[in-house]
């Protein structure tokens, strides 16, 4: 039987819900609730799920505050989060995006969107796809084991930043736009703004600590790798 992705929604309004697992149920997801942060804890301490889809407003602690400590947990740092969100700013999606979330789903959302957004960060997760190690200078990624190292040192890195890093790394020196990246890494970019990109290299810059200044910035063009970055880590 095909592998059914499990999806642990994290959401205190009943209705929605109950819609949102209906139409995962009927796509070949297997569905599981948890109306706040506390039960949405004891599910994750029981079984993984595949993704986590997270709404931003809950009672007692807040889906970015959730986002947050489930990105810091060694158990759940890798298991992407889609925020769900019923504000349409942009400063709430990049907090989001800021806490560990993979990407949003703005309310009201249709099933179609979210089932290709949920397939979206699935696909992008698959770290199988990264079996491969590359190292440029001091830093090495070794897809097989899921590490990064910089000068020996293990960093710690999330899904979306691992793919991103070895799409940089393989491609080193050269320049890439935000379209091209959306591309590449993401694959599925429907549904996904550019911007989203930006929020991954600064978090992939924040990963890489010292080994940050290896991604430039080229204005009016994108980013790229580098082994000779012109700005020096003791800067
Ligand atoms: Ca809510």
């Amino acid at each position: 039987m095909k592998h059914q992705p499990r999806v642990l929604i994290v959401e205190d309004e009943p209705a929605i819900a109950e819609l949102v697992a209906v139409n995962l149920r009927h796509n070949g997801f297997q569905p599981t609730w948890a109306e706040d942060g506390e039960a949405a804890q004891r599910e994750l301490d029981a079984v993984l799920p595949d993704v986590i889809l997270l709404d931003w407003m809950l009672p007692g602690q807040s889906g970015v505050t959730l986002a947050r400590k489930w990105r810091a947990d060694a158990r759940t740092r890798a298991v992407p989060i889609l925020m769900l969100t019923a504000r349409g700013d942009e400063p709430d999606k990049v907090a989001g995006l800021d806490a560990g979330a993979d990407d949003y789903i703005t309310k009201p959302f249709s099933t179609q969107e979210m089932l290709a957004r949920i397939r979206a960060v699935l696909r992008r997760r698959a770290p199988e796809q990264v079996t491969d190690s590359v190292a440029i200078g001091d830093l090495q990624l070794d897809g097989a084991t899921y590490r990064v190292t910089f000068k020996g040192q293990l960093l710690k890195i999330g899904p979306t930043e691992f793919k991103l890093l070895h799409y940089f790394m393989k491609h080193a020196e050269r320049v890439h736009s935000r379209s091209q990246l959306l591309d590449k890494v993401w694959g599925d970019h429907v549904f996904i703004e550019e911007r989203t990109v930006d929020v991954h290299v600064k978090r992939l810059r924040e990963a890489l600590g010292a080994a940050g200044v290896m991604i430039e910035t080229v204005r009016g063009a994108g980013y790229r790798l580098t082994a000779q970055p012109l700005a020096t880590a003791a800067a």
